[in-house]
């Protein structure tokens, strides 16, 4: 507590004795509570304030981390601070696969490619190394996978201080590797060529189209058939839900978990009634779900689109307005403390995480979910604002979402309303505004399918 109030006092002042005095009842802790349940809070905080304490290290991905100096001195007197892996979880489907490896606390670790050995006769390999880490109590040693991918995955103490996860690969094109907080996990998506190109379909065929349109000679019914192979099938992602309430509301008793499912229950039938296509919700109860659950349910599933819906929030009652993103990075000070909330972590953590994920983000589909995003708001503004008075459209925004993190298709999220605004908490309460801003979404589904088709048959409500 002494330490938190200096921390904060020096966020104030600025002076280097308040930070000083902050980091010195940190180190005291740790020095003299090694096994306290404050530890890695501890540590997170030194980091923060640029102490230096190397275990709590910000890197995200496998980015060379600077090896820890303190280890060999601390670990081998006391292996408790030693972070538990504590579970290995995986979902997977023939051409993609994600594995989750969570640890108890944040750890440096580091991943390499081994090749396959037939002198040992071992496969390929995904190695990841994670430092100053145990193995937990529970954890299974091996997890089967056996898909297409992957054989499995492995653990085992490597050193004293090294825990070494193996991912026996069958066969991969790709993978990804990235790390999620709250609790610490290490995501790892390894993806097949059918994969890769089965989401390049809906330019390809868009383009097919273009080409053949002037000679007319597609035959009737091909059309619709080729919009039911763009997209199929439409994964609705209600945020947040079970022990996670997300924001909550100024009116008493509504919680943005509740609001989303609501909504995503409705835009649902719509998107069903009108477009035909198949339509998955991540959740349909009050359940909690990890971010990275929610994408590798729309990857496995093999979802063409991927709708995240949320409402926003604010400490300052008067924000108001819509707003959807799209995957990438933020570039204003909004977005970025709108994708911090999302994301239950820090703004500064943001900023820091902005640089390391513009890899990942190259592959998001950026173009596509841009677009798709442009449809959906001007859709919700165009629909909502002869009805209600004071809409305010906040546009279209980019920022780095974990939830729309590895997605394989074009994928928004939706701030539905303010649900900290006294008015749009009242309406993201009522059914007739939930009611209208599915029809809003449903109907820029359909103008972004169509653009997508430009001949095919569109149903109602255009
Ligand atoms: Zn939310």
């Amino acid at each position: 507590m002494k330490a938190r109030l200096y921390a904060e006092l020096y966020g104030f002042s600025g002076k280097k004795k308040d930070k000083q005095r902050a980091l010195d009842y940190y180190k005291s802790l740790l020095k003299r509570f090694p096994g306290s349940r404050y530890t890695s809070k501890a540590k997170r905080a030194i980091t923060k304030l640029g102490g230096g304490h190397p275990s709590a290290s910000k890197s995200i991905t496998a980015v060379p981390v600077k090896k820890p100096t303190f280890n060999k001195k601390r670990s081998n007197s006391k292996p408790r601070s030693l972070a538990e892996v504590k579970e290995i979880r995986f979902w997977s489907s023939p051409s993609y696969t994600r594995v989750v490896i969570e640890v108890e606390s944040e750890v440096p670790y580091t991943h390499r490619l081994l090749k396959k050995d037939p002198t040992i006769a071992k496969p390929m390999r995904l190695c990841i190394d994670l430092n100053h880490a145990r193995i937990g109590h529970g954890l299974k040693p091996v997890v089967p996978i056996a898909d297409d991918l992957l054989s499995g995955v492995r653990a085992a103490q490597n050193s004293p201080n090294t825990v070494r996860l193996v991912l026996d690969i069958k066969s991969i094109d790709d993978y990804k590797i990235f790390s999620l907080r709250n609790p610490f996990r290490i995501v790892v998506d390894v993806s097949s060529v059918s994969m890769m190109s089965a989401s390049k379909t809906t330019s390809k065929k868009r383009f097919k189209h273009e080409q053949e349109k002037p000679g007319g000679k597609i035959p009737k019914g091909a059309l619709a058939k080729q919009l039911a192979l763009g997209v199929k099938r439409i994964v609705i992602d209600p945020g947040h839900g079970g022990k996670d309430p997300g924001a909550i509301g100024y009116l008493k008793g509504v919680r943005e978990k509740n609001v989303t499912l609501e909504i995503s229950r409705r835009l649902a039938k719509k998107i069903r009634q009108r477009l035909g296509c198949e339509v998955l919700l991540t959740r349909n109860s009050d359940t909690f779900l990890s971010l990275e659950e929610r994408t590798a349910i729309a990857n496995t599933k093999n979802a063409d689109l991927f709708i995240s819906i949320h409402t926003n929030a604010n400490r300052a009652m008067a924000c108001r307005g819509i707003e959807t993103y799209f995957l990438n990075l933020a570039t204003d000070e909004d977005a970025i403390l709108v994708a911090a909330r999302e994301n239950a972590t820090s703004a500064k953590n943001i900023s820091d995480l902005q640089t390391i994920f513009s890899d990942l983000m190259k592959n998001a589909m950026i173009n596509e979910s841009s677009r798709l995003a442009g449809y959906v708001q001007e859709s919700l503004i165009r629909k909502l604002k002869p009805k209600y008075k004071w809409i305010k459209d906040k546009g279209v925004k980019k920022a780095p979402f974990y939830v729309l993190l590895g997605a394989k298709m074009p994928c928004i999220l939706i701030e539905t309303a303010f649900i900290t605004n006294p008015r749009e908490c009242r309406r993201l309460n009522s059914a007739e505004y939930q009611e209208d801003v599915a029809d809003a979404i449903a109907i820029g589904l359909q103008r972004y399918i169509k653009e997508i088709h430009p001949a095919a048959p569109i149903k109602a409500h255009l």
